[in-house]
């Protein structure tokens, strides 16, 4: 029987982790994941009655192999559509029209993260969370993986192993492993030469409704402190009536520059600058908020495929949206199931 170790429970290895399980029933599949949650950056919380994604904020129909993953291979219970438009803001926040949309925009009345929940559920993998892997190590006389977690415990052996974590903390569990291998440097180099953007992050809640045509505004010219707003009362279930949830996220260079600093002060800075853009004082003072820094947030390139197909060859892949070189929801699902297809040709 084949055995697997999948580290992460993003939507890369979600997929991975699905497309394995149905090509290969004899195999088992281990996943471990650091934090408490399924879906990585496709984050969703609940408070109260409130639900919001506050990672990704949709997931887009681009993907034909992806929109019929959510629509038709995977139950499509509470999947909603996005119909609001979004609209662009400039520099000085003003705001404008923006394109007709293109595509569906999708989320689901549970949040996101019921995209890894539902992938997941449909497998027998064993998933461990709160379980970080410090550790590759690789055994020259079996061609095995072993991995180790921040206690000290060792998880395998595994005939191969996913990598699904962004590309910088990728790249330190590569630098770390303990693998003699000429694969591995040229692999070190490519997935550390993978830039990623940080955001930060406020959630803002109001008791009382926001009339405006759009779900969500972005910034184009990419010269405000804030990147997008958006309104997650668009998505049905996710905020009751007579109330509103923005959530704000910070550009690349505020968020890098205030990620240390005090996350209340951040939330307020991040209020007055919504405040201004929607154009409605009151929104300077939510009643409730929230917050997240994400380090690495979206990835703006992909790895080099030759040191990636080598390490392949060793029982090592790589899956996520820095693999497919698109920060987007639909393109690490994608490469997830291209990961899991040739992880399941090669066992
Ligand atoms: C604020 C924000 C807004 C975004 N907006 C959108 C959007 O609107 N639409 C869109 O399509 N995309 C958006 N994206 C991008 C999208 O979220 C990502 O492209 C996608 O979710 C990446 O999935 P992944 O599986 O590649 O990686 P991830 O989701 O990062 O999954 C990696 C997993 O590995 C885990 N991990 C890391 N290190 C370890 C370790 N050592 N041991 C165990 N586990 C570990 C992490 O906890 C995580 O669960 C946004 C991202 C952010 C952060």
């Amino acid at each position: 029987m084949a055995s697997i170790g999948v580290v992460g429970a993003g939507v890369a290895a979600a997929a991975a982790t699905f497309v394995v399980d149905g090509a290969r029933p004899d195999a088992d599949v281990t996943v471990l994941e650091k934090s408490g949650g399924l879906g990585g950056r496709a984050a969703t919380r609940r408070h109260g009655a409130l639900t919001y994604d506050y990672g990704a904020n949709y997931v887009k129909s681009d993907s034909e192999r992806v929109a019929e993953l959510l629509t038709e291979t995977l139950d499509d219970d509470g999947l909603v559509d996005v119909t609001e438009r979004v609209y662009t803001f400039d520099e000085r926040g003003e705001v404008t029209p923006g394109r007709e949309p293109d595509g569906q925009k999708w989320s689901y009345r549970a949040g996101l993260t019921q995209i890894a929940k539902r992938l997941f559920a449909r497998t027998d993998a064993e998933v461990h969370r709160r379980t970080r892997v410090e550790t590759l190590r690789h055994d020259p006389e079996t061609g095995t993986w072993t991995l180790v977690d921040a206690d000290g415990e060792a998880w395998g052996p595994f005939d191969a192993v996913v990598l699904n974590p962004p590309a910088p903390q990728t790249t330190d569990l590569l630098r770390g492993a303990e693998w003699a291998s000429p694969a591995k440097q040229p692999l070190v180099d490519a997935v550390a030469d993978v830039p990623f953007r940080t955001i930060w992050t406020a959630v803002l809640h109001y008791p009382f409704e926001l009339d405006r045509p759009y779900y969500a505004l972005v910034n184009t010219d990419k010269e405000h402190a804030v990147g997008w707003i958006s309104r997650e009362e668009c998505k049905p279930g996710h905020v009751p009536d007579g109330e509103s949830l923005l959530v704000v996220q910070a550009n690349h260079e505020w968020s890098v520059e205030h990620y240390d600093e005090d996350p209340a002060a951040n939330v307020d800075a991040l209020a007055v600058h919504a405040a201004e853009i929607v154009g409605d004082d009151r929104l300077a003072e939510p009643d409730w908020t929230d917050h997240q820094g994400w380090r690495y947030a979206l990835t703006e390139g992909s790895a080099l495929a030759g040191p990636l197909d080598s390490a392949e060859d060793e029982g090592l892949y790589c899956t996520g949206d820095w693999v497919a070189g698109e920060a987007r929801v639909h393109a690490a699902l994608e490469n997830g199931l291209e990961a899991g297809e040739k992880l399941s040709f090669g066992l």
